[in-house]
């Protein structure tokens, strides 16, 4: 597992695909992660401007919280604006990731 909470990332696969989104929990058991999808999200406070029906709004957040596989994403890389291939090198001792495409740091 080589994400962790807050990383950008882009879906590779299902519904969701080229979307990007932002890593809200690692599941590393499940070698899965939930992410704070955009679009969802978005769906998400329409509900709550629509009322205050709770209901509605709970439900909007269970959607948003839907655990994806880990194989299914990939960290985006701002520099060549794609999915990157995280890869480790050592920075004056220090383990950095970094995008084996261009050789960003992530
Ligand atoms: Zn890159």
């Amino acid at each position: 597992m080589k994400l962790k909470k807050g990383d950008h990332v882009i879906v590779l696969a299902g519904k969701h695909r080229g979307e990007t989104a932002d890593v809200l929990t690692v599941l590393t058991k499940r070698n899965a992660v939930i992410l704070d999808s955009l679009n969802i999200a978005k769906r998400h406070s329409k509900a709550t401007q629509a009322g205050p029906n709770r209901r509605v709004n709970q439900a909007g957040i269970i959607d948003k919280f839907m655990p994806i596989d880990a194989s299914d994403v990939a960290l985006w890389c701002g520099k060549h604006q794609g999915p990157a291939k995280a890869g480790y090198r050592d920075d004056k001792g220090k383990k950095v990731r970094f995008c084996r495409k261009c050789g960003e740091q992530l």
